[in-house]
């Protein structure tokens, strides 16, 4: 543990806040400590970013947006290059390094770095293709046409779950969009992002650059100080419903812009003439995948009446298989959760569940001989969707409901105040595309014979109504981290005015 740590200029004392290459900062803050989610043990300490170093750092990212902003953005992406080729090579330990502060398995914090990786190739390519459009005047010498300007220093805070992959979405596409970037990771998992900030530091000081990446550590009060921030026009934020509220709310009253990242409570509706191998397959990963922390965790089964008992037979005896154990082993297939915390909310969800004519089908016990953060993965038969089901419980349970009509399916789908991601396994091209049209799901992503959850860089990610609206990642999700100004030259020698109005003559 010790050289991966030194691998990634871990030390046991770590300064929380930085402004780039030289630029970290003791800012005499109180200290936390970072924990082993598997072992409880503590990894290294972390001296919190203060109210006064945070108005300093955003003081050098608000400065170095000033030229940042000129640089041409194809010139931009050779930075957002070098950081993903920095990644690559960084991407065996710091992939170990979330599976030790996180918890999560190690293909999984390998996918994690891949993500990154795979994000700033797109950045590169996005960094030539920031087009606006062209409009035809209705005034004749005239030309209309939009363009898009970067933002500002923006905000990025984020969840403990994706503890860098969130920060690279938002980077990656910040950084050729021109903003400079002050960023807060979970408090729960600090280190991952020194030592992601290390790599940026390397790549920055390369280019000479200082105060486009910038770190600061801390709680929900320093995530506060940022959403009420004026100086930061955008703040894009991932996490809880909850929190997101107030993050949204405090930004809302000075007017400045949000990404939203919110929970999700994600379903897959399995029909009578579904492929079950597929189907069980996709279940598993989304369900057990990440000890059921992803936003985009599988979270409702709502199954046909006439194969929901095959289907869950399946899925215990797919679940039966699951290798429970320390994330960095290779045969493990779920590791912990976080923290007490999170056992102690599924316990509750089992027992709301029971106490509501759920039976739990498979598991619904901790492991404490493998640590006290380790539980079951659970499912529970539920007769119907209770409050409790239309909640986001951040940890392993899967609750299987059954329906009789397709429009009943939807209806039980539809019907939480959560919307990111769904799926239907289906061999029907009908109830596909029903699915799929504007009376099927309300998510902001919908897959046909794939799960929930493990979503490409490629299109836009986010979800609707309580999830937030945000997008980020690919597709056009871009244009939420720049400004759009239409500009009108008249290269006419009259003076023709909009709607044929005549003014003055
Ligand atoms: P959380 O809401 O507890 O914390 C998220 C971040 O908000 C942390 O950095 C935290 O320090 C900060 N924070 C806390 N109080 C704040 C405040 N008052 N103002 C500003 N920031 C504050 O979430 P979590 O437990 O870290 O993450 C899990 C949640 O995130 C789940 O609900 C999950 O679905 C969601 N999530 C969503 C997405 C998505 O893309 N939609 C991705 C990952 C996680």
């Amino acid at each position: 543990m010790k050289a991966l740590l030194e691998k990634l200029q871990i030390n046991d004392v770590n300064p929380g806040t930085c402004t780039g290459p030289d630029g970290w900062i003791d800012s005499g803050g109180d200290v936390l400590v970072s924990h082993n989610a598997t072992t409880g043990e503590p990894l290294a300490k972390v001296i919190q970013t203060t109210p006064a170093s945070y108005i300093s750092v955003v003081d050098v990212a608000a400065e170095a947006f000033k030229t940042w902003r000129s640089v041409p953005a194809p010139k931009r992406g050779e930075v957002v290059r070098d950081l993903g080729n920095a990644l690559r090579a960084y991407k065996e330990p710091l992939g170990e390094l979330v599976t030790l502060e996180m918890g999560k398995i190690k293909v999984e914090g390998m996918g994690e770095v891949q993500e990154m990786i795979d994000i700033c190739d797109f950045a590169v390519g996005l960094s030539r293709q920031l087009y606006g459009l062209a409009m035809h005047s209705e005034r004749p010498g005239h030309r209309m046409y939009e363009q898009w300007h970067p933002l500002g220093a923006i905000g990025i805070i984020t969840s403990f779950n994706f503890p860098v992959a969130v920060w690279s979405w938002n980077a990656a596409i910040a950084a050729v969009a021109g903003d400079t970037m002050v960023w807060k990771p979970s408090e729960l998992t600090p280190l991952t992002a020194i030592a992601t900030q290390h790599i940026a530091n390397e790549v920055a000081a390369d280019h000479g650059l200082h105060g486009i990446f910038n770190l600061v550590i801390g709680g929900g009060e320093l995530g506060q100080l940022m959403s009420s921030d004026h100086r930061l026009p955008m703040v894009s934020f991932t996490g809880s419903i909850r929190t997101g509220r107030k993050v949204a709310e405090s930004v809302a009253r000075r007017l400045g812009r949000t990404i939203l990242e919110l929970g999700g409570n994600n379903a897959i509706i399995v029909t009578e003439d579904a492929n079950l191998d597929m189907a069980v397959r996709a279940i598993l990963f989304g369900a057990v995948g990440t000890a059921g922390q992803r936003c985009t965790t599988t979270r409702r089964i709502i199954a046909h009446q006439s194969i929901v008992d095959e289907l869950t037979a399946r899925l215990v005896k797919a679940y039966k298989q699951v290798a429970i154990g320390d994330p960095l082993d290779a045969g493990t297939l779920m590791g912990p959760l976080i923290n007490k915390r999170a056992v102690d909310n599924m316990a509750a969800a089992i027992e709301t569940a029971q106490a509501n004519d759920g039976t739990v089908v498979y598991g619904g016990g901790l492991l404490p001989g493998l640590g006290a953060h380790f539980v079951e993965p659970t499912i529970i038969r539920m007769p119907q969707q209770i409050p409790l089901v239309c909640e986001e419980t951040f940890a392993p349970i899967l609750y299987i409901m059954s329906y009789e009509t397709v429009e009943e399916a939807i209806e039980i789908h539809n019907g939480v105040p959560q919307g990111l991601s769904s799926a239907i396994f289906t061999t029907n091209l009908l109830t596909a595309e029903e699915f799929l049209s504007v009376k099927g799901s309300d998510c902001g992503i919908a897959n046909v014979n794939i799960g929930t959850s493990g979503a490409e860089i490629g299109g836009a990610f986010g979800g609707e109504k309580e999830t937030g609206g945000g997008r980020e990642s690919g597709s056009d999700a871009w244009k939420a981290y720049m400004r759009r100004q239409t500009n009108t030259i008249n290269w006419s020698t009259q003076m023709p005015l909009a709607q044929g109005i005549q003014f003055g003559d």
